[in-house]
């Protein structure tokens, strides 16, 4: 006798791509509450360069894939750590130098009202686990602005878990040792080194005119003399009597791999997670793109709320909003923070308005997600 079964049908039913994206605001904020409400507090978040475009970060890729800025060269790996004359040129001459003066505005962002709305996810436990491509440190800075809101008699919860996939422009290490240190540390012996750049680039600051930075802090310079720049290395090899490693910033290249400790904290992350909610992405690149695909074949949902194409687009089990992730989240947000007084609720009511919006200036026509 054949056995016939009715399939269970999902509680969160799946709407065509085009539906999803030209539901009104209200709706699509209940489409996403159901979502999360479904992950009963095990919705992984993945979140990429879209994310930070309102902080005057650059994002990589554009609506069709393409770098926004079409004269940027991205920094290869293999270049930077080349062991050879060529590589020493590439590292002290160029890559350091740019980054030198790419740096300060990527110290100084700070997060925008969608880094918030992510952080609060977290904060309230509602999507507590977070991957993210970015390294420009404002998803840890956006956590710390909603921590720092709890009233003082009552401490904030522990920080929530945040996984920076490709690294953190905040810190550098060294490849002889790995030995860690902050780049605010590193970025000031740069300057006492080369206090002839320093004056540049305080100039710079001074009179607003900043150069063209990317989402990897590196600027864009033509026609500049590198010769006279010098990098330090490590500092704690240096200390110990070693030889001095090479110091890198602490983010994957272009033609890196990550850690395998990395990758592995990701798919674990991934694989614990009953659903996956994908912020502010195109998933370009394989190491994101990865976990969405396991998530699929596991048959778990996904939710991807971003502008443009994605690379998961069509994946089984993928529902794509193809609008800002923002105004869903602020929409989303408002209703469940409705009525509540928990510290919590307050830590993060209190915080919706402390985003900051600044657009890199030279954006023109619709923004980009990366
Ligand atoms: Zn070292």
């Amino acid at each position: 006798m054949v056995r016939i079964s009715i399939p269970t049908l999902p509680s969160t039913p799946l709407l065509p791509p085009t539906q999803l994206s030209l539901l009104p605001l209200n709706l699509a904020s209940q489409h996403l509450s159901r979502f999360i409400q479904d992950g009963k507090g095990k919705t992984g978040l993945i979140t990429g360069a879209g994310v930070s475009v309102d902080s005057g970060i650059r994002a990589y890729r554009g609506k069709e894939g393409h770098y926004s800025n079409p004269n940027y060269t991205p920094i290869l790996y293999h270049e930077l750590v080349e062991n050879s004359p060529r590589g020493e040129m590439f590292r002290s001459r160029i890559d350091w130098a740019r980054s030198f003066l790419g740096y300060p505005p990527v110290r100084d962002a700070r997060p925008n009202p969608t880094h918030i709305y992510i952080a609060a996810l977290q904060v309230l436990g509602l999507a507590p686990k977070h991957i993210t491509q970015n390294v420009d440190n404002l998803h840890p800075k956006a956590i710390s602005v909603i921590q720092s809101s709890f009233p003082s008699t009552f401490p904030a919860p522990p920080r929530p878990t945040l996984l920076e996939l490709h690294g953190t422009l905040a810190k550098v290490h060294c490849l002889e040792h790995r030995h860690e240190q902050s780049r605010d540390d590193y970025q000031q012996e740069l300057a006492d080194m080369n206090p002839v750049w320093n004056e540049e680039a305080k100039e710079a600051e001074r009179t607003g005119r900043r150069p063209r930075t990317n989402p990897d802090g590196d600027v864009d310079l033509r026609g500049v003399d590198y010769t006279s720049f010098r990098v330090p290395g490590c500092r704690i090899c240096r200390e110990r009597g070693g030889k001095e490693g090479i110091v890198k910033p602490n983010v994957v290249f272009f033609g890196e791999t990550l850690t395998p400790q990395v990758r592995d904290q990701s798919l674990t992350i991934a694989s614990e997670a009953s659903r996956l909610l994908v912020l502010g992405t195109s998933l370009a690149t394989y190491s994101a793109f990865r976990l969405v695909k396991q998530a699929s074949e596991s048959g778990k949902p996904i939710l991807i709320i971003s502008t443009g194409p994605t690379r998961a687009d069509g994946l089984k089990g993928v529902e794509k909003m193809d609008r800002r992730a923002g105004e869903v989240l602020r929409t989303y947000l408002n209703d469940v923070l409705k009525n509540q007084t928990t510290p919590e609720y307050q830590a993060v009511k209190e915080s919706l308005d402390k985003g900051v919006i600044k657009l890199p200036p030279d954006v023109e026509g619709p923004r980009a997600e990366g």
